[in-house]
């Protein structure tokens, strides 16, 4: 076994704190990758207060992970040691349903595991994740990452890149488009360089005045205040698509009554609350609400390929890992620009 260090929360009530644990000695297909830096996401915080149930502790979560391969398996063929990797919020599936062979891993009809608070395909063992100083994971569950980029920058596009990514290119969203990001954190900053990239009309709903300006930033060509009843109301019936980052309980009605005729609002952020909808705002005008779940393998290698080529990346607050809990109650407020990442050298 491989002595590892982290941060960890014993409990759904107990701040992140030092861990020591255990990973395995890598198998044959197996990489083991030395973390430089994990992103802090919003599915940290609902899983750490197990806000979702379920939760398993003690956890040690991150999964934006990325860093320098340390040890390869004997047939590992596609990293060697020192090949820069990555790792997402899935590190196994089955690999023969319909799911994972169209490498759509995250939808695994027997169920995908996940980075962390997750059980291994052996049923017992328990996933940790990246705020830690080393991860051991199957090479088809590790990213390449391209050598030209800001690694910091590069850890949220591991989850909050990938999330956005795959529904904007599910929903084939382009030139001609009119699309809304609801909330401006992780996800939604990654969502409005994306939708620009993909040549649409990007319209920032937030509840932050105070993230008007960085919203025109990072390329929203419009920002609506979402507590501002007139300036909802003026947005009615406009929007071909629309991409809910919200991760808190809101009301999900006004937006829908601002997609066009056969408009869809995709869902991605997780509330601890299931919404309620009035069908006639689904009715009228033949609308749609959907949801989409990270990105597989494939995708996730392509969106990172995407953002080398673009120059796209996330912006970010660069953390020692001591000031992860003080991060959480930042997320909390909505007081994000626009990821924390933590910098794994302050384990020491
Ligand atoms: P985040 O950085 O905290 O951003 C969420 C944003 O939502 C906030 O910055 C804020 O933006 C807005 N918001 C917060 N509270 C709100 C409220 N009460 N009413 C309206 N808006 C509010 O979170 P994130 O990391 O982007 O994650 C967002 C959600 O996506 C989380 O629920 C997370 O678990 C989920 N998620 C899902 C997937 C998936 O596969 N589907 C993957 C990753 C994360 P403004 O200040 O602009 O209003
Ligand atoms: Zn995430
Ligand atoms: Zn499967």
């Amino acid at each position: 076994m491989i002595p590892s260090r982290g941060y960890a929360a014993l409990s759904a009530k107990s701040p992140l704190a030092p861990f020591k644990f255990e990973r395995r000695d890598p198998l044959a297909h197996d990489v083991v990758i030395e973390i430089s830096h994990c992103g802090v996401c919003h599915s940290d915080v609902h899983q750490v207060r197990d806000e979702w149930g379920g939760s398993m502790f003690p956890m040690v979560p991150g999964h934006e992970i990325v860093g320098k391969v340390i040890r390869v398996g004997s047939k590992v063929s596609r990293f060697k040691v020192g090949d820069l990797a990555g790792v997402g919020c899935l590190v196994d599936a089955c690999r023969e349903c319909e799911s994972c062979k169209a490498g759509l891993e995250q939808y695994c009809e027997k169920g995908w595991v996940g980075t962390y608070n997750s059980l291994e395909r052996d049923g017992k063992t328990v996933t940790q994740g990246g705020y830690s100083n080393a991860i051991v994971v199957d090479e088809k569950f590790t990213l390449q990452i391209p050598s030209n980029l800001d690694l910091s920058r590069v850890a949220p596009l591991l989850c909050a890149g990938i999330t956005t990514y795959s529904p904007l290119k599910h929903w084939k969203v382009g030139k001609g488009h009119k699309v809304g990001v609801v909330g401006l954190g992780g996800l939604g900053h990654m969502a409005v360089k994306f939708a620009k990239a993909f040549g649409a009309e990007v319209t920032v709903f937030t509840t932050s005045e105070s993230k008007r300006q960085d919203a025109l930033r990072l390329g929203a060509h419009h920002v609506v205040l979402s507590k501002d009843a007139a300036q909802m109301q003026a947005q009615a019936s406009v929007f071909d698509f629309i991409l809910n980052t919200v991760s808190a309980p809101h009301d999900l009605n006004p937006y829908m009554a601002a997609l066009k005729l056969d408009g869809t609002m995709c869902l991605v952020g997780v509330p601890d609350k299931d919404p309620s909808i009035a069908g006639f705002n689904l009715i009228f005008k033949r609308r749609s609400l959907a949801g989409s779940l990270i990105g597989g393998l494939p995708e996730t290698q392509e969106m990172l390929d995407f953002c080398a080529k673009h120059e796209i990346l996330s912006d970010i607050e660069l953390i020692d890992i001591a000031a992860v809990n003080g991060a959480y109650e930042r997320m909390i407020k909505g007081d994000v620009k626009y990821r924390f990442v933590i910098d794994m050298k302050t384990l020491a």
